[in-house]
């Protein structure tokens, strides 16, 4: 015979598969979901192929899945008239586990062994070993009179030969394995088994799920029964999305979201929206309650799975959401798209962006609305992609700040709690004019900074920001309702009284050969000088021009940096005694005042998260100072 070599699985399968023949994963019952939703899928390939190429001749109402069973050969089959594998393509496709599986595979399940990750992910046809001994899968390509048979009893691997099928589509065998104490595997062999679990798994599976059952009746006048069979469709069919909104509990909606996005938490968010109009579409869109593994990263896609007519025509329609809200999830389905539209046109689109536009405005609408009414969740959203909103703001030069702009939260020095813009000005001093904000590496490295120890003195709030696009997003933002944010390590805070202004200014004047003096010993600084604004502190580091020093850390953590420095100013507190000690050895010990000089600096840098990077003269310089008689 030919072709009856017996392939190895590709070592991912391998490992994924020895899971699943010795799962000890409770939740057996995912397969058949697993191997209907492939099945959907194959049929949707055929129906968009029909629907776009005229060579291609089926008919909608044909397409079906069909359930067999055979309970002395314990074998469940699942049927379904889709588009069918080649010998190449049961060889590519059942060879090999579909990557993002056995990457989330392989690094999650290291520890966790009896986690949700089948669920989670959806590892799709090698779920079927979890309860199948041996599995045949005979398919037919649409395109192709050749049929093939692909078997395999678990992991030592598959044979493919060619054989026969009278019309195209894929029918997949289920060898059950032996029951044992604590699994009866013979129940998937069960007629009210099967009917539950697509009811609960596979309901809204667009073609029908069909099976013979059995009904008995009672015959008329007579206590004796008959029986007979029918063939029945298992499934409601209607999409969730296309139901009727009142009549949707959360639990479906739920089951929905997890199945569909393989997401094992619930959403925060369901937004489910039917317009008509100049375009008419359904729009099921979810908010997750956490940021997926990968979300931060360049592999994380975005976009909204695209149907017309309930047909899906894109899994990931990039064009349907802004960057700002790549987190949504969700569905949209609009009769008024075509089906046989490039990638390329789709984004000229019209009604699309119409749609685009009203998913836009509906997912802020949203937000702004769970902002105001139930704060907690708001918040739990803005920690999972807070993050992201900040970048919108930055992004595209700030060309969409003034839509985001109220969905910003900053934690607050007030109560180290989360505040929006808007409440901030609300209970600010009638005569501030500045949003002040302070940048550092998280909320308690702000909150003990030098500089904002003043600020909050006098009675003002501080926003901390700890993420490194925050600074960037503020700086595009410029004001928030006619109010400058002014950043407290940064900029002029002009808190002080004429006088203290001027009695500052003459001191800074009086002093400028000290200052001068005391810069050679220092390489990288701009300038140096007294300063009302420290309270308790000696030192601290800010920056004049556009670059501050937070920034300066964030460009230089990047690849390919060049090294760009902000120009740092040391202050000086001048009601510190410190100053009046500097001045002295102006007067007495120049030498010791360069080594005061060089001290101070480092302090200053040491509490901004700054290297200090001649470590060892700074050291002994310490270490002279404190032993000096
Ligand atoms: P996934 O569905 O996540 O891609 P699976 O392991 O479930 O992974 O399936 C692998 C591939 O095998 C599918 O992507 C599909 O191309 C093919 N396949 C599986 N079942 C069928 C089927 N019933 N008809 C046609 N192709 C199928």
């Amino acid at each position: 015979m030919k072709n009856m070599a017996k392939k190895e699985f590709k070592a991912e399968s391998k490992k994924l598969m020895e899971l699943m023949i010795n799962s000890i994963y409770t939740n057996k019952d995912i397969f058949l979901r697993e191997l209907i939703s492939n099945a959907s899928d194959a049929i949707d390939k055929l129906h968009y192929e029909s629907l776009t190429n005229d060579n291609v001749k089926v008919k909608k109402k044909e397409f079906e899945i069909f359930l067999k069973t055979d309970k002395e050969k314990r074998t469940l089959t699942i049927m379904d008239n889709g588009i069918g594998m080649s010998k190449t393509e049961l060889e590519i496709n059942l060879g090999t586990i579909a990557k993002s599986g056995s990457e989330v595979f392989k690094n999650e399940n290291e520890h966790k062994k009896d986690i949700d990750i089948i669920g989670q992910f959806g590892v799709g046809f090698y779920s079927a070993f979890m309860i199948a001994q041996k599995i045949t899968v005979l398919s037919r390509s649409y395109h192709s009179d050749e049929a093939y048979l692909w078997k395999s009893s678990g992991i030592d691997g598959y044979t493919i030969e060619k054989s026969e099928k009278d019309s195209y589509g894929t029918e997949i065998t289920l060898y059950l394995k032996e029951d044992t104490e604590d699994v009866k595997y013979f129940e998937y062999l069960e007629e009210y088994k099967l009917r539950e679990l697509i009811k609960k798994y596979s309901n809204y599976i667009t073609y029908p799920i069909k099976m013979e059952t059995t009904h008995s009746h009672k015959k008329e006048d007579s206590e004796e029964y008959e029986t007979h069979t029918e063939v029945e469709t298992l499934n409601d069919m209607i999409p969730l999305w296309k139901r009727n909104k009142a009549k949707i509990t959360d639990e479906e909606y739920n089951t929905f979201y997890s199945d569909k996005f393989f997401d094992y938490e619930s959403p925060l968010k369901t937004i489910h929206t039917s317009a008509e109009g100049l375009v008419s579409y359904n729009s099921m869109l979810f908010i997750p309650s956490h940021a997926p593994y990968d979300y931060y990263s360049k592999n994380y896609e975005k976009g909204l799975q695209l149907y017309s007519n309930g047909v899906l025509i894109m899994e990931k329609c990039r064009d349907l959401l802004p960057d700002y809200f790549s987190f949504v999830k969700g569905v949209v389905d609009s009769p008024d798209l075509s089906l046989n539209i490039s990638r390329e046109i789709l984004q000229q689109d019209k009604n699309l962006k119409m749609i685009a536009k009203n998913i836009e405005s509906k997912i802020t609408k949203e937000l702004t609305t769970m902002l105001a009414d139930d704060r907690e969740n708001y918040e739990k959203f803005w920690e999972a992609f807070g993050m992201q909103i900040k970048f919108g703001v930055y992004d595209s030069f700030g060309m969409n700040k003034e839509k985001l702009q109220d969905l910003l939260l900053f934690v607050s020095s007030q109560d180290l709690k989360f505040k929006t813009l808007e409440e901030y000005i609300n209970q600010m001093k009638e005569e501030q004019n500045s949003i002040y904000y302070v940048c550092g590496e998280s909320v308690s490295a702000c909150d003990s900074m030098p500089q904002v120890e003043m600020v909050k003195e006098k009675g003002y709030e501080v926003l901390y920001c700890k993420d490194y696009v925050d600074e960037f997003a503020l700086q595009i933002l410029r004001e928030y309702k006619g109010k400058k944010f002014v950043n407290v390590s940064k900029d002029d805070l002009d808190l002080d009284t004429e006088e203290e202004k001027e009695l500052l200014k003459k001191e800074n004047e009086d002093n400028k050969s000290m200052f001068d003096f005391m810069k050679e010993s220092l390489k990288d600084i701009k300038e140096i000088k007294f300063t009302n604004r420290l309270k308790n502190h000696p030192v601290c580091l800010t920056s004049v021009g556009n670059l501050s020093i937070e920034m300066e850390k964030v460009m230089n953590a990047m690849p390919n940096n060049n090294g760009v420095k902000a120009e740092k100013v040391l202050e000086i507190n001048i009601n510190h005694n410190i100053a009046k000690k500097l001045k002295k050895l102006y007067e007495q010990d120049q030498e010791e005042l360069k080594a005061y000089t060089k001290i101070l600096y480092a302090e200053a840098r040491l509490i901004e998260g700054l290297p200090i990077l001649n470590a060892t003269e700074i050291a002994s310089l310490i270490c002279d100072t404190l032993s000096k008689e």
